[in-house]
């Protein structure tokens, strides 16, 4: 069974080398990370589908093109220190602790950030902090942030992840409700540069500076 799941994951890395993402170390970490273990045993033989899937508390793992999109965005280089908002599985997390230095990562539903936390423990990945909250607020202990991926749209951004954004910052956040559009933001010099990236579709994201 193992030895089918690695050949389903090399499958899925050749599906997102041919949908255009370049990135070496984005495509390695999905090579690394056994997606099937982030998701309900129900839905597990479909682990490496481009496809989301639910993962309970009507959430639902993203679609694998969209975590490769945010981490390619992100620019990683390996000594970030990266804010994810919606922890849910945990997947998007265990590639982000390949790919950058410290992670922090928020969850809204308890027993959500409960399992994702317990996963990753299990896992033995290691410079991932998980925690129960809403991150539409950030987590300003931990700021600032060479990089904040938000994995749930905002009614506009954030203003409190603006400001936990470190200089030459990336932020990555979905912004609208049925026309969203993914939205790069970038500090420079102190300013905030926008760029629209693409048309997208997350759940929303609930919370204070939320819906
Ligand atoms: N990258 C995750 C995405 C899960 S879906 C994965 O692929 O598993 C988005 C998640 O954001 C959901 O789990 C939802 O509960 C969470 N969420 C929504 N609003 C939030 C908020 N204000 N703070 C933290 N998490 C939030």
């Amino acid at each position: 069974m193992t030895a089918q799941y690695r050949r389903d994951r090399r499958q899925l890395v050749e599906r997102l080398r041919q949908s255009g993402i370049q990135d070496l170390a984005v495509l390695h970490a999905f090579d690394e990370v056994p997606r099937h273990r982030f998701v309900p045993e129900a839905v597990r033989h479909r682990a490496y589908e481009i496809a989301a899937l639910p993962i309970g508390h009507e959430q639902t793992i993203s679609r694998p093109t969209v975590h490769a999109t945010h981490l390619s965005l992100a620019q990683l280089e390996g000594d970030e220190r990266v804010l994810e908002v919606g922890t849910g599985s945990g997947f998007q997390t265990a590639l982000l602790a390949l790919l950058a230095d410290e992670v922090y990562s928020i969850e809204r539903v308890d027993p959500l950030a409960e399992r994702a936390r317990d996963r990753l423990r299990q896992m033995e990945v290691e410079g991932v902090h998980v925690r129960t909250g809403d991150g539409s607020r950030g987590w300003p202990g931990a700021a600032p942030f060479d990089v904040i991926l938000v994995g749930a749209a905002a009614p506009s951004v954030p203003s409190a992840l603006e400001e936990q954004l470190a200089e030459g910052g990336r932020l990555v956040v979905p912004v609208g409700d049925d026309e969203q559009r993914l939205l790069l933001i970038r500090r420079r010099g102190g300013e905030l540069e926008r760029e629209e990236v693409e048309r997208s579709r997350f759940v929303p994201l609930v919370g204070e500076e939320g819906w």
